[in-house]
């Protein structure tokens, strides 16, 4: 699954976390935790369904074979929200009869028990029920989507089950380590398009204006990963390497999915290549559906995936750049999860970053390999500092942890999940190369197929490949939680050699004096210009390396841990941050920026970085100082006349990069030159710059009578800007814009635009039309989200004064996090108590780390204004006059 996260700068605003649980240990992941009876396994499931898209409801059977390992007189599964009409049991042969079980239904903890007047023996039988259950409007189960077209509104139905939602369509044994095959069968109106996983084996015309469609026997899988959908869909396709690759749409988009499909076809070829072992299901369609999910954008149900469509579609009037740098990259993932995940599954939600942390890592990984000119290799150090932002603060948790409940195992879906578990991939494949690591997971996969795993699986493998232990560092790194810190002290220079002493602690933002964890950090130095030299630092180590100068420490910034040089170390490396590799200039502002916040050094320091960045220096890290300095601006919020000086001094900066760049594109201009345009003008726009709105007020009105005014690479920036600084009147007319639009993927992005209005009234007014159903089922979640940025309290307030409405509006998996999250962009001691006395309300217990993470982070933002920024004044003082 594509989840949603937050970027290096906004992860304040934005960031998830859980309670710590504990590290699980490799000999307790071993047997999988299971909330069902072992005694039962199915091995198929034959499903019939027919939904009733009007009146969101469907009927199903299925016929479930399954093997009674140990005599029961009692069957349980997971089932939610169904109710059952019949159910029988035969055996496979032989003629032993059962009567017809007692059925119970127990809906909070989502099982279906059926009795039997007697025990069944070991042995292989056949379950057959007959249910009925509800289709939602949110994406959990099977659910809806409403949309407007040219041709009035349509109804689609999608399915979304990962992580414990396909039993709200099928009565199954719904854990990921109960694999089985799948048959399903669909009745549905003549004219609609259905898909699944494997192709249509046969079609039937049942004569009422319905067909019935067979779908072929799907392989050995996980329940989350089946799918079904049926709409008035177009499908486009072609052939790679023996498969058939398609992409899915409503009916007129499918032009805007070709990139999508080609770059499907280059990546499965790739794919096939890197795993050593051929995608396997005779198709592999990318469905796209309109609308969106506060959870995630994409899913890679097997041989189905589905996205959302601002994730794969290019439409010609919005699409950027860096749409298209997402639309390949979220392809890429999801595809990786076809071998890593479908084919081989964690054995149960402990090991869920086995999944995610791979598909992100191998995502980024293929980007980069088959559009080196994009330069999305930069965005490494953006995850680091991503995962980063979550794992310095108390709430954090391992990589590999404990999940109990189907509500644990949804909020398993965070940074550390994802973003730590691609840093400490990309670090350890450094650590044994990539032609090790590459076997290491082609030996693992062929092993696996069909099966399940825990991490130690996988390491086992890459350390037998590599033939260098990695299981130590491994474990140091997905067992325990929290960030090595590496300082550098006295470097000394003779015979041409540089000698730096290093010593490990940890990072943390909130425990300054935690006695630190141990780990074994894989360490790759230099001076500036020079040679590398690589160590496993554990406590301490001396460290010799070619050369004189300052020494850079993790050079290449593969390492997931922070850097903290003695004073005179970092005025050396900045006095030639000019000539360090642009990722590197993106690791020491990071560490600097972090280091500097957390108070482990002056927090001037990002400063003096920052006036040492050379106008010619790469885009991407020009974009990565804008952040910078937005961040910081956000700090100052509501004082306005020391957030004036802060601004003076950060336009100063950005307003000379922006002026060789332009607003029109230049021919030939690098993807992060585009990018950077895009980054600086929301940025000076934010900081207040009145040339850059008055242009952007100037373009917006001009597009009425010359539509090239807005350029398309910069139309949602200036509709985003022409929105923030909004008066009603112009409110009013993007309102109009917005009610006329009939391609939902300019709607929803005009609706959010709707709830960024920096004016209280008029954010106001944007609550109150995220109540009504103007906006569509799934734009109101993310419009209050959106409105809670700039208004935290008011958007807070809000949402739990409607929490009837608003819970309606949010996926149930996302609710728990949804609330808490409203409130993040606070610097206010209320909005703490809020949020406690919100979370002790309704969160359960074992659900509040979002919300403990959101308090973390307040408590965090309040500590910077009151300690942080009277430095940074005094250092405005100092150097801007
Ligand atoms: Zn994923």
């Amino acid at each position: 699954m594509r989840r949603h996260l937050s970027t290096a700068i906004c992860l304040a605003l934005a960031g998830f976390t859980m309670a710590p649980l504990g590290a699980a240990s490799a000999a307790e992941v071993r047997e999988a935790t299971t909330q069902l009876p072992r005694g039962v396994v199915p091995s198929h499931y034959d499903v019939a369904v027919t939904p009733h898209a009007d009146k969101l409801s469907f009927d199903g059977q299925v016929t479930i074979t399954l093997t009674v390992n140990k005599p029961t007189s009692s069957i349980v599964l997971n089932a939610a929200d169904l109710t059952f009409s019949k159910a029988s049991l035969t055996a496979e042969k032989g003629k032993m009869a059962f009567a017809a079980p007692k059925i119970a239904v127990d809906e909070k903890a989502q099982t279906a028990t059926f009795t039997f007047d007697h025990p069944i023996p070991v042995g292989t039988y056949r379950l057959a029920m007959t249910y009925a259950g509800k289709i939602g409007t949110q994406a959990n189960g099977i659910f809806a989507l409403d949309y407007d077209t040219k041709a009035g509104k349509k109804r689609a139905l999608y399915t979304q089950f990962e992580n414990s939602d396909a039993r709200r369509f099928i009565p199954s044994w719904d854990e990921p380590n109960y694999k089985a095959t799948f048959t399903l069968t669909a009745n549905v109106p003549n004219g609609e398009m259905a898909v699944s996983n494997m192709p249509i084996a046969s079609k039937k015309d049942l004569g009422n204006g319905m067909t019935e469609v067979h779908f072929g026997q799907s392989p050995k899988m996980s329940t989350y990963l089946l799918f079904f959908g049926l709409g008035d869909f177009e499908r486009a396709t072609l052939n790679a390497e023996g498969t058939e690759i398609g992409v899915i749409t409503q009916k007129g988009m499918i032009d805007q999915a070709q990139f999508a499909l080609d770059s499907s076809k280059l990546v499965l070829k790739e794919y096939n290549d890197y795993f050593g072992v051929p995608y396997p299901l005779p198709k592999l369609d990318n469905i796209a559906a309109p609308g969106k999910s506060q959870f995630f954008s994409a899913m890679e149900n097997w041989g189905a995936i589905f996205t959302f469509e601002y994730s794969l579609l290019m439409n010609p009037h919005i699409s950027t750049q860096r749409d298209k740098e997402r639309v390949f990259n979220v392809a890429a993932h999801e595809m990786a999860h076809q071998w890593f995940g479908d084919l081989v599954t964690m054995n149960w939600w402990d090991d869920l970053w086995l999944n995610e942390g791979f598909a992100s890592w191998m995502a980024a990984r293929t980007t980069h390999k088959l559009h080196p000119e994009w330069h999305t290799d930069l965005d490494a150090v953006g995850v680091r500092e991503g995962a980063m932002g979550q794992d310095s603060v108390v709430t954090t948790h391992p990589v590999v942890q404990h999940v109990e409940t189907v509500e644990q195992a949804s909020q398993a879906f965070d940074a550390i999940t994802y973003s730590k578990g691609e840093a400490v991939i990309h670090m350890l494949e450094g650590y044994v190369g990539e032609d090790a690591w590459r076997t290491g997971v082609r030996n693992y996969i062929k092993a696996h197929a069909y099966g399940n795993t825990v991490s130690d699986d996988l390491w086992k493998s890459v350390q037998a490949a590599a033939g260098k232990p990695i299981t130590q560092i491994a474990h140091d790194f997905t067992l325990q939680p929290g960030i090595p810190m590496i300082e550098v002290r006295a470097a000394a220079c003779s015979n041409g050699k540089t000698t730096i002493a290093l010593r490990q602690g940890e990072f943390t933002r909130d425990r300054p004096n935690k006695q630190p964890l141990r780990w074994h950090v894989p360490v790759i130095a230099k001076t500036v210009g020079g040679e590398t030299v690589r160590t496993v630092v554990d406590g301490k180590a001396t460290l010799t390396v070619p050369g004189c100068g300052p020494v850079l420490v993790n050079a290449g910034q593969t390492g997931y841990y922070r850097t903290l040089y003695a004073q005179n170390n970092f005025d050396a490396l900045k006095g030639q941050f000019a000539k360090l590799a642009p990722i590197d200039q993106l690791g020491l502002l990071g560490d600097t920026w972090a280091l500097g916040m957390a108070g482990n050094e002056p927090v001037s320091n990002v400063l003096a970085l920052i006036t040492a960045t050379p106008a010619d220096a790469d885009p991407q890290v020009w974009s990565e100082v804008a952040g910078y300095l937005s961040a910081l601006d956000n700090y100052y919020r509501g004082d306005q006349a020391r957030q004036q000086r802060l601004r003076t001094f950060a336009l100063g900066q950005l307003q000379p990069v922006f002026a060789k760049i332009g607003w029109e594109a230049k021919a030939g201009e690098s993807a992060p030159t585009a990018n950077l345009r895009q980054s600086l003008i929301a940025v000076m726009a934010d900081l207040g710059d009145e040339q850059v709105i008055n242009e952007a007020r100037r373009r917006f009105a001009a597009q009425k009578t010359n539509p090239d005014a807005v350029p398309v690479a910069l139309r949602k920036t200036i509709t985003a800007i022409v929105a923030q600084k909004a008066d009603p009147a112009t409110w009013d007319q993007l309102h109009a814009k917005a009610k006329a639009e009939t391609t939902p993927l300019i709607k929803d992005q005009l609706y959010s635009m709707l709830s960024i209005p920096e004016n209280d009234a008029l954010a106001q007014r944007a609550l109150n039309l995220a109540l009504t159903d103007e906006p569509g089922a799934t734009n109101s979640a993310g419009m209050i989200r959106a409105v809670g940025y700039q208004h935290p309290e008011m958007a807070f307030d809000f949402a739990v004064a409607h929490r009837e409405q608003v819970n309606k509006l949010v996926d149930s998996t996302s609710s728990s996090r949804y609330y808490p999250v409203l409130g993040a962009s606070s610097t206010k001691p209320e909005m703490i108590q809020k949020i406690q006395d919100y979370a002790q309300k309704y969160i359960a217990p074992t659900s509040r780390r979002v919300a403990e993470q959101v308090v973390a982070n307040i408590k965090y933002r309040m500590m910077i204004r009151e300690d942080r920024l009277p430095e940074i004044d005094a250092w405005l003082d100092k150097h801007a006059g």
